[in-house]
């Protein structure tokens, strides 16, 4: 059987794509081993999580043409590993301060050590780096103070929630009018229910604090996607319990009016870039 990588759902008319203003992005990484997201609007370059080591996200921005020296800032969703790895190698070597909230910076210090500086943002509160407005939200995830982020520039919204376990209103509220996604499609509940987790695991897994299934991404999708969102970018697909041809066939379910492009991150190697 032919595994498909994308599915295109009608046809897409690209808008004009305003290089100087909009957003661009690439999924360096995706997965339990590891997340990292590259973004920039060409002005300002961000990662938001560093979860490989400092040595393969330097690899995988040279695969997609950035070079490191000129990221500005990691911003970090939550401390488990697979999303700051990286963090305290990147940000002293290149000089980039590392952003998060006070409690995910707290416990992910042991990780990080001492980055070249540390930035402060709390969780509904927005920022901005260079002309990027960045609006961190809290997200259902069992870690100290996990968060989602909508990042802003010219016409783009590029929305990323990857690493929750449901999706509250407030997540969806937040979602609504991106042009651009990175959602989570955790697993499969048959797989997982059969695959070779230990009990406990299964259930943190498919609890409230754990992560998104397939038939969860596809509902929240059906919920937010609007007339913009061009382009959708599945992660945190586990290698054991779910495949990426039954997230995508689940998850364009939730796209049959829509010209919107959906395709699946690996942890493996970077995604092309998408303009949104
Ligand atoms: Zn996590
Ligand atoms: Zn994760």
């Amino acid at each position: 059987m032919k595994i498909p990588q994308e599915v295109q759902a009608g046809s897409v008319t690209p808008e004009p794509f305003d290089k100087t203003k909009n957003i661009y992005f690439s999924v360096l990484a995706s997965g339990s081993t590891g997340n990292s997201i590259f973004v920039s609007n060409n002005n300002t370059k961000i990662l938001i999580d560093a979860g490989l080591s400092g040595a393969e996200i330097q690899k995988r921005l040279a695969i997609i043409g950035e070079d490191p020296e000129n990221i500005q800032a990691i911003i970090i969703t939550h401390e488990h590993t697979d999303h700051v790895k990286g963090a305290g190698v990147l940000s002293r070597r290149f000089k980039i301060p590392v952003y998060g909230n006070k409690r995910t910076l707290s416990a992910s210090a042991s990780c990080i050590k001492t980055p070249c500086e540390t930035k402060f943002f709390e969780s509904g509160t927005p920022f901005f780096i260079g002309e990027m407005r960045i609006n961190p939200f809290s997200i259902s995830h069992d870690a100290s103070d996990p968060c989602g982020f909508t990042i802003k520039s010219g016409n783009s919204k590029l929305g990323i929630a990857t690493d929750l376990g449901t999706a509250t209103a407030l997540v969806k509220t937040r979602l609504k009018n991106c042009t651009g996604l990175v959602l989570e499609a955790n697993h499969d509940p048959y797989l997982l229910a059969t695959g070779p987790y230990p009990w406990s695991l299964k259930q943190r897994v498919k609890g409230r604090t754990g992560h998104l299934s397939n038939e969860e991404a596809r509902d929240l999708l059906g919920e937010i996607a609007g007339k913009n969102l061009k382009n959708i970018i599945l992660g945190h697909l586990s290698k054991e319990n779910n495949c990426p041809a039954k997230a995508l066939s689940i998850v364009s379910q939730a796209l049959n009016n829509h010209n919107s492009r959906l395709l699946n991150a690996t942890d493996e190697k970077p995604t092309s870039i998408f303009q949104i």
